[in-house]
């Protein structure tokens, strides 16, 4: 049994149960990638049992905090079992929803998304690599699909030190597969898109908006950062009139395309526009054109606290613009999807955009990641996704 000794005072967070443990804290000991390691406190007391990453600043993760716990295929089977039985108690309206969350689920490293029969599972750690066979044959059991594509080509897998590693891991069929969620449907590409295909994490917000855009009948409505259309497919279901959909990527606006197709609206109520968001806000503006709702979803700009003050500067920038053009009584959805950045900084740097474009509006929702991607009060980094409501005074 290898073993990995911290410094003294590194034992804190362990004792909170928070699973990371990093490079700074480790005082000697180790393993080989993936290798589970007992993680004792400065003076020999047991801390937790963890997988080993030789080269990542996160140098170790948490399976168990039980001394008695053996890390086995038995114990991934039960872990599996466990993230998927509560998604049964989550509020979930769609055949697509996350299985795992990796360390919300307990799970650090591992991220599985169902969509119908396929499952699509990201290996990101070398801890979740190394017990990769026994946890595709447990997601299977426990969920009764009958397919895994395996999308481990993150840049967390980097960090890791791993190569990336893409394909049918069991069973095999389409990688084009179509979903349902709420009421409509979406096409995604398991194999090419984003993430592992879709962003479930926005289920509940895209809900959010159907549900608006049926009470107020917005004319027009701009959905930034549209990849494949989901809030436009949403606002149009909901009765919006017209959505104008903008992304950097020809193919997700052909798949948005398609997504507005399969749903049956009047090609007159939606377009595309292929170009920076930034770009077309200011060029909307210079135009004097303007919308009554507006979303912003934008990549994450701050991956970590390091990079949040130029990213602040980003989100600022682009809820400035939209601000700018937004109809009095509109709805503005802006998002942060940036672990970097906390709710309520997020609600400062919105606030500073609505000083300098002289716009004031009622805040009238916070909005957050769909219930399968939980954050556990353990585990408060979790929280990465968060979003404002505004309605322009
Ligand atoms: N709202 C989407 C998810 C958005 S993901 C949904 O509900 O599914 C972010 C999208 O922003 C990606 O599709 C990416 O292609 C696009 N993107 C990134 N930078 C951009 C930029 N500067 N201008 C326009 N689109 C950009």
């Amino acid at each position: 049994m290898k073993i990995l000794r911290l410094h003294p005072g590194k034992e804190r967070s362990l004792l909170r149960r928070h699973p990371w443990i990093f490079e700074s804290a480790i005082a000697k000991g180790g393993g080989d990638a993936g290798e589970t390691v007992r993680v004792e406190s400065h003076n020999g007391d047991f801390l937790a049992w963890a997988a080993f990453s030789p080269q990542s600043r996160i140098r170790a993760r948490v399976w168990s905090f039980d001394a008695h716990q053996r890390i086995d295929a038995d114990f991934f089977d039960a872990a599996c079992a466990s993230a998927i039985a509560a998604r049964s108690r989550f509020d979930i309206d769609s055949d697509g929803m996350r299985l795992v969350h990796g360390e919300s689920d307990g799970l650090p490293g591992l991220v599985v998304d169902r969509y119908g029969d396929t499952l699509v599972a990201q290996f990101q750690s070398a801890g979740a690599e190394r017990w990769k066979a026994p946890l595709a044959d447990a997601l299977l059991r426990h969920s009764g699909a009958a397919r895994l594509y395996e999308r481990s080509d993150t840049n967390s897998r980097k960090l890791e030190g791993l190569a990336p590693a893409t394909g049918w891991l069991r069973g095999d069929g389409p990688v084009a597969l179509v979903m349902r969620e709420h009421s409509w449907q979406l096409e995604l590409n398991i194999a090419q898109g984003h993430k592992t295909g879709f962003y479930l994490d926005q289920r509940d917000s895209r809900q959010a908006f159907a549900r608006a855009a049926r009470h107020r009948q917005w004319p027009t409505v701009l959905n930034c950062f549209s990849y494949t259309g989901g809030f436009g497919v949403a606002a149009l279901h909901g009765g919006a009139g017209h959505v104008t959909s903008i992304d950097s990527s020809a193919s997700a606006l052909a798949l948005a395309r398609t997504n507005m197709e399969r749903n049956g609206f009047d090609a007159n109520r939606y377009d595309f526009l292929d170009a920076d968001v930034n770009a077309a806000l200011r060029q909307y503006g210079a135009d004097g054109r303007s919308f009554d709702a507006i979303v912003l979803d934008p990549p994450k700009f701050a991956p970590t606290i390091a990079h949040a003050e130029r990213a602040a500067r980003a989100y600022k920038d682009i809820n400035r613009l939209a601000l700018k053009i937004l109809n009095p009584g509109g709805f503005l959805f802006t998002f942060s999807c940036s672990g970097g950045i906390s709710v309520d900084l997020f609600h400062k740097i919105v606030a500073s955009a609505g000083i300098d474009a002289g716009v004031d509006g009622y805040i009238t929702h916070h909005l957050g990641g769909a219930p399968d991607h939980p954050m556990t009060i353990q585990f408060p980094e979790g929280e990465y996704l968060k979003g404002l409501v505004i309605s322009r005074k």
